[in-house]
């Protein structure tokens, strides 16, 4: 191999380490819209004339590089770009889950909060005193059977009807526990957001862990906007509609005070 040809060789080599070494954060999430294929990182040779050399990387829709106009609609993301707005989403994100609940917490310090809570435990005692005495009478009218009171259509049907009794209060119990978090916490579920918000409030920098804990797909359209598809949105829109519904609820009582 000539000299120059070495020197040359090693200056590519050198530059595909670099290459490789580069995180690519958004690895497998990152997707064409207009032809549904994910986006890849290249290095961007536009810097390498500059003095000193500076390495730009971009994302690039691998179906426009194959088959340029003919394929898809060309499309290239800076990296570094792309990246910090990635970033500034996903904060944006947390502090709009953490801001809601902070919202909730001080709704749930009010009295009528205090009022609304109490109403939904005595609803539930309720509910469970009724399925404890069905249960009851279920259990009770064996004994009417065996000693002959009963027949057996007669036991087996009324037996049915308190199970039934004792079933439907379960399920009101269920309904009314979910109510009341749905209340007090914005969901009715456990909350995978609050322990991600908890975990990642204060990142400084965006790792490619941050990224795949919170964001499902990110669709790259063709005048380079990015449609964010986050993790868990269901759980942040049911957050934010209940905060909407209880400051609505706080208005209303005080016009009708
Ligand atoms: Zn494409």
């Amino acid at each position: 191999m000539k000299k120059a040809d070495r020197e040359k060789y090693h200056a590519s080599y050198g530059r595909h380490n670099e290459l490789s070494k580069e995180p690519n954060l958004l690895k497998g999430i990152l997707v064409c819209r207009d032809c549904g294929r994910l986006m890849q990182l290249r290095r961007d040779n536009s810097g390498v004339k500059l003095d000193p050399p500076r390495m730009y990387y971009r994302y690039v829709c691998p179906t426009y590089q194959n088959l340029k106009e003919k394929g898809c609609t060309k499309k290239h993301l800076n990296k570094k770009e792309a990246e910090l707005a990635v970033g500034e989403a996903v904060r944006l994100h947390i502090k709009l889950f953490l801001d809601s609940r902070k919202a909730l917490d001080g709704l749930n310090r009010t009295e009528q909060a205090g009022r609304i809570n109490d109403g939904y435990q005595k609803e539930i005692s309720e509910a469970c005193r009724r399925k404890k005495k069905a249960q009851q009478r279920a259990a009770a009218l064996y004994n009417d059977y065996a000693d002959g009171i009963l027949n057996e259509s007669d036991y087996l049907y009324a037996k049915q009807k308190y199970l039934d009794e004792a079933a439907a209060a379960e399920q009101r119990i269920s309904e009314l526990q979910e109510m009341q978090k749905k209340y007090n916490k914005g969901c009715t579920k456990g909350s995978r957001l609050e322990t991600m918000a908890g975990q990642y409030m204060d990142f400084d920098v965006l790792t490619d862990e941050i990224v795949h804990a919170f964001i499902e797909k990110i669709y790259v359209h063709s005048d380079k906007s990015l449609e964010i598809c986050f993790r868990f949105h269901d759980e942040l829109e049911e957050l934010i509609q209940t905060v909407g519904e209880r400051k609505g609820e706080i208005c209303r009582t005080e016009t009708d005070m």
